[in-house]
């Protein structure tokens, strides 16, 4: 029988108090946390985690949430489980003032969003719908984001603590949890201290799909290429200017237009995608992003991209570039496959509550490939957020609890399984 049977679930309460909290990261802030606001939003879990009973709950100056529940095992061998999601928004879409709508019962009618009465959800948009009917949804009012990805992973962890902590007989080993500000500006690991975290494996509650379970990302590199032209008056630059600009557009337009791009694939296929371009006569720049499940294909890719260019450049003589790589993640699986467990026990844990688990493999990455790489494999778990980064963003009642649900069934896994 389920562990959560009867319990009132508190995960729908918190997600609509939570998102009505602005913390939309900026991604032209140097400061950290990107946005002060964000702090807002720790402030809150922090007095929540302390009135339910956590002793150690604390906000850091990075505005990083840390608290500690202690094993109630018989079992000293449990390892130390993590569980951390992200407080901050996406700053693709407004956060501010989300007034999140409960529509209770779903009908798989187009959902007309009153503030922005174009801004309509439907199930040919977004098919999962289809498969929520009779689910309770919730969605902004039209114009902001609805700020699931990731409050919808902070209110499943909440209310998993504050059901530990109103359940002390369901075993479990230690469990950390660790809220983030920053992740959708690309810094959420930068100042988390793995010391004091002090896990031995971990999840992040930032998936979709109900089941979805993905320990697989891209892996990535970023690549900055320079072009330098020759400058000279323009009344005068005949048979003498090389024009820096127009040397790196053709170098753009060289690049295949049907393959090897975002745009032109799917699934493992990985990219080459320029994300900016700038220039003056003398010298230009663009960046690139390059992405593939293997490693090693980056290398092949920036190869052949570093071909294309010297090919271009070689054309106009005294014309010169630079070409410069920098790492910027790895995909977790490489982690993850030397504890393959790690997944399987959240497999196992779905499975028990009556999920069907969907492995998924992210073409991007996640915190958890970052966390993975600094010495805390971590998985990404379903929390029911769908449509994220944009007006559309819903998520299911059902889905959230379903997530708390599978929470609960796998600490108590870690404790069977670990001797
Ligand atoms: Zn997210």
């Amino acid at each position: 029988m389920s562990k959560t049977k009867d319990y009132n679930y508190t995960v729908t309460e918190r997600f609509i108090r939570y998102v009505k909290i602005d913390t939309e990261a900026d991604p032209k802030s140097t400061s950290f946390p990107s946005s002060m606001k964000q702090k807002d939003l720790a402030k809150i879990l922090l007095d929540e985690l302390l009135a339910m009973g956590v002793a150690d709950a604390e906000m850091d100056e990075w505005g990083y949430v840390y608290a500690t529940i202690p094993s109630n095992s018989k079992n000293e061998n449990v390892p130390t489980i993590c569980f951390c999601s992200h407080m901050d928004t996406a700053p693709d879409c407004s956060g501010k003032n989300v007034k999140p709508i409960l529509h209770k019962n779903y009908t798989g009618a187009p959902i007309t969003l009153p503030d922005d009465t174009t801004q309509i959800i439907t199930t040919e948009k977004h098919p999962y719908l289809k498969e929520k009917i009779g689910d309770d949804i919730i969605t902004a009012s039209g114009h902001t984001l609805l700020g699931a990805d990731d409050k919808a992973g902070v209110a499943i962890i909440m209310d998993f603590a504050h059901f530990i902590q109103k359940n002390p007989t369901v075993e479990h080993g230690k469990i950390r949890i660790l809220f983030t500000p920053d992740e959708e500006v690309g810094r959420g690991v930068e100042h988390i201290d793995m010391k004091k975290l002090n896990a031995d494996y971990g999840y992040t509650l930032d998936g979709g799909e109900l089941g979805s379970i993905e320990d697989e990302s891209f892996s990535a590199d970023a690549v900055e290429v320079t072009i330098h032209g020759i400058s000279a008056h323009p009344g005068y630059a005949k048979g003498k200017m090389k024009h820096a600009i127009k040397i790196a557009s053709e170098f753009v337009d060289e690049l295949p237009k049907d393959s090897w791009s975002p745009e032109t694939t799917s699934g493992r296929q990985g990219f080459v995608h320029p994300t900016s371009f700038s220039g003056l006569l003398e010298k230009a720049t663009v960046g690139f992003i390059i992405r593939d499940h293997e490693t090693a294909k980056l290398k092949v890719y920036e190869d052949r991209l570093k071909e294309i260019l010297d090919k271009v450049v070689a054309k106009y003589p005294g014309v010169s570039s630079e070409f410069k790589v920098k790492e910027q993640y790895r995909n977790m699986k490489e982690i993850i496959k030397t504890v393959p467990f790690v997944t399987d026990y959240a497999i196992e844990a779905m499975t028990r509550v009556g999920i069907t688990p969907k492995p998924v493999i992210i073409r991007g990455g996640t915190d958890g490939s970052r966390l993975s790489f600094m010495g805390l494999p971590c998985p990404n778990l379903f929390t029911g957020e769908m449509g994220i980064h944009s007006r559309h963003e819903y998520v299911s009642v059902q889905d959230m609890q379903k997530a708390v649900n599978t929470m609960v069934e796998l600490v108590g896994i870690w404790c069977e399984k670990s001797k």
